[in-house]
């Protein structure tokens, strides 16, 4: 019998930990604020009011935190993690976090004998919800596949891509892949509707073509919608593109496209929407040529 203790039962997290409640394993939830906790027990979980008590007893431990800053906190902290789990813990990072961090949790695991996975993931709030998620795994492989019954109950595609820190790189490259996208989904929606076309019909056929991807799929409809509630926080897409810029100059690599989306991404959470869903560029398009909602 595995027991999971999951810290961080947020958009993402609180899902995905319900999920695994549900798939058999037994899971003791923390959260810092606890009506988030409540939920996760009636969710059919079991609850901590701590990080060290959630660990206590756990075999693997799974983070799904904001940011690095808070991952080092619960992770290194005096009553953290790694001062609470036992030898041969497996943690599972699975925020999205910068890659060095990632390395610097591996390192500091391996002096505690706790084993530690970076294992971000894609797929939003609703792949979370289905457990469809798609999971890119850094660290020992042999560890992620002793973790794999637990990773295959939260997503779809689950692949290791490499040593500690290369999951994070690769959603890096994700979050890259997707701002951009949905930049330009905001640009065209905005076009289409000052030249007067049913829009509707247009993501219908356009979703079709060479043009269609998820990001069109599912980020168009709430486009259309004006329905901007998260989802994925403006403020987390910014944490995100700070990642994918900062490592891209680390690696002498030039992303002059990525450069401008974080530029725009930076630009709305300035204006005051850092807690609205991403699809919000849509506002700072609209904004940028002049025109309203339609
Ligand atoms: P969220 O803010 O909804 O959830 C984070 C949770 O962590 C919150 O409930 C918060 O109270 C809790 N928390 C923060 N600090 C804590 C601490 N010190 N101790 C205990 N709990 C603490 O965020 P989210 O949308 O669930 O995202 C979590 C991570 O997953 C982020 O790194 C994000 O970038 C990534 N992610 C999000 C999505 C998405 O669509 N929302 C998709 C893929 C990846």
């Amino acid at each position: 019998m595995t027991t999971i203790a999951f810290i961080g039962l947020g958009v993402m997290g609180g899902p995905m930990a319900a999920n695994l409640v549900n798939a058999g394993f037994t899971v003791v939830g923390y959260n810092r604020s606890p009506e988030k906790v409540e939920r996760f027990v009636a969710a059919g979980g079991r609850g901590a009011g701590s990080v060290v008590e959630a660990v206590a007893e756990a075999d693997i431990v799974i983070t799904m935190l904001p940011d690095s800053p808070d991952v080092q906190e619960v992770v290194l902290g005096d009553d953290g993690v790694l001062a609470g789990a036992a030898p041969g813990t497996v943690l599972v990072d699975m925020s999205t976090i910068r890659p060095d961090v990632a390395r610097e949790l591996a390192a500091a695991g391996a002096e505690r004998g706790v084993r530690v996975l970076d294992a971000p993931v894609s797929g939003g709030e609703q792949g979370a919800v289905d457990a469809t998620l798609s999971v890119m795994v850094g660290g020992d492989e042999a560890t992620f596949d002793e973790v794999r019954p637990v990773l295959d109950a939260l997503g779809t595609t689950v692949v290791h891509v490499g040593p500690a820190g290369s999951g994070q790189t690769v959603k890096a490259a994700n979050q890259l892949i997707v701002a951009g996208t949905l930049e330009l989904v905001a640009e065209a929606l905005v076009f289409l509707d000052a030249h007067g076309v049913d829009r509707e019909r247009a993501v219908t056929v356009l979703g079709g073509g060479l043009a269609g991807s998820a990001v069109l799929d599912r980020k168009a409809p709430a486009m259309l919608g004006r329905d901007f509630a998260p989802g994925f926080r403006v403020d987390l897409h910014h944490k995100d593109l700070g990642i994918v810029t900062a490592a891209a100059r680390e690696a002498g690599v030039v992303i002059p496209a990525g450069a401008l989306v974080a530029q725009l991404m930076a630009s709305l959470r300035a204006q005051g929407h850092g807690s609205l869903d991403h699809t919000a560029l849509l506002l700072l398009v609209e904004q940028l040529s002049g025109r309203g909602p339609s």
